[in-house]
């Protein structure tokens, strides 16, 4: 057997992201031991039934010797959570997170910087609409990019502690990409922040719709209006925090989508079928490169299992 990357590895936040690490970090050998801390006495509680390693009933404890610490908590806690955790850390260790924005995690890390510990900030480009210590599961950063976003005045000490976190992160089935954290932030508002704000307008607007009853956006809801509301049941507090803390990115991406969307509208008006067929046969040709990248499933139905009596899913 190997020799894990890191002995022990502290995890504060003991969610769906903080319990995939944790999952993840004993099935492929990458830690030592495992500890845990989440502020919440119940999900410490429910951490603990399900042995996702030894819980600590505070942060002191379960960041004690540990080599890394991961923060897998909302990105508006990042700050206070850093400056709690880094005083009681070791010399040497590395603070990472796993926050989906980045510029405002590094200065929220950066914040805390002491001078004795590395911080590197890292976000894993994967996940599920699912919270809590159950939904974990080790295989979730599989293939999935793992994006590090390194300070840029780093020394040869530095430079070794990002190594050891990009094979750990390699580890768990990741592979490891590092990039400065306004560009991140960039991609992301287009590929992440603005689906999932698509996503929670969509559901919104459906529900609010006088003429629609509700019974029947859920009972004909596999007509496309099912897979947004996966992504709209995405945890409000993370979601709350992203749109918050990637403001700019965001507005920008939004301004530009709001204009194709009136172009769009102004061709249904004028019935100007062909600008409609360009545009739908252009998303069509980006969602085969996603599949040619392999970043989804080619399979019908995202190769959802569909219940039975529910395979033709009509437009
Ligand atoms: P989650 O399942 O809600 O877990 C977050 C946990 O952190 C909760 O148990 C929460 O407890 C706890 N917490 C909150 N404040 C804390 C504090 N000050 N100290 C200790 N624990 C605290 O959320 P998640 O989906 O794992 O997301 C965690 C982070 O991962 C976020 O920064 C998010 O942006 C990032 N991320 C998420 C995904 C995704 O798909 N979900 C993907 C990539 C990255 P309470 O519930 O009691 O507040």
């Amino acid at each position: 057997m190997t020799k894990p990357v890191f002995d022990k590895i502290a995890i504060i936040g003991a969610g769906l992201i903080g319990a995939s690490i944790a999952r993840a970090a004993v099935e492929y050998g990458a830690a030592g031991t495992v500890s845990l801390y989440d502020s919440s006495e119940d999900v410490r509680q429910r951490a603990a039934g399900i042995a996702l390693g030894d819980v600590a009933d505070n942060l002191a404890t379960a960041v004690a010797e540990a080599d890394c610490v991961f923060l897998c908590v909302p990105v508006g806690a990042l700050q206070a959570v850093a400056a709690d955790a880094v005083p009681l850390m070791k010399a040497g260790a590395v603070l990472t997170d796993v926050g989906s924005v980045k510029g405002q995690a590094t200065e929220a890390l950066a914040a805390a910087a002491d001078g004795r510990v590395h911080i590197i900030p890292g976000h894993p480009i994967a996940g599920t609409e699912q919270s809590g210590p159950e939904a974990g599961f080790p295989t979730l950063f599989q293939n999935a990019w793992h994006i590090l976003t390194p300070l840029a005045d780093g020394d040869d000490s530095y430079g070794a502690a990002l190594s050891m976190l990009e094979a750990f992160w390699t580890q768990l089935g990741a592979t490891v990409e590092t990039m400065d954290a306004a560009r991140h932030d960039r991609v992301l508002a287009i590929t992440s922040h603005l689906p999932h704000l698509i996503a929670f307008n969509i559901v919104a607007t459906a529900f609010d719709m006088e003429t629609v009853e509700q019974g029947e956006v859920v009972k004909y809801s596999a007509g496309g209006f099912r897979d947004f509301t996966r992504i709209a049941a995405s945890d409000p507090v993370m979601w709350r925090d992203v749109f918050l803390n990637n403001k700019d990115a965001v507005l920008e991406c939004l301004g530009r989508f709001s204009e194709d969307l009136a172009a769009l509208q102004r061709a249904i008006r004028w019935g100007d079928g062909e600008t409609l067929f360009n545009e739908f046969n252009r998303a069509r040709s980006i969602r085969k490169a996603i599949i040619d990248a392999g970043q989804d499933s080619g399979a019908v139905n995202f190769g959802r299992n569909l219940p039975k009596g529910d395979e033709d899913e009509g437009a």
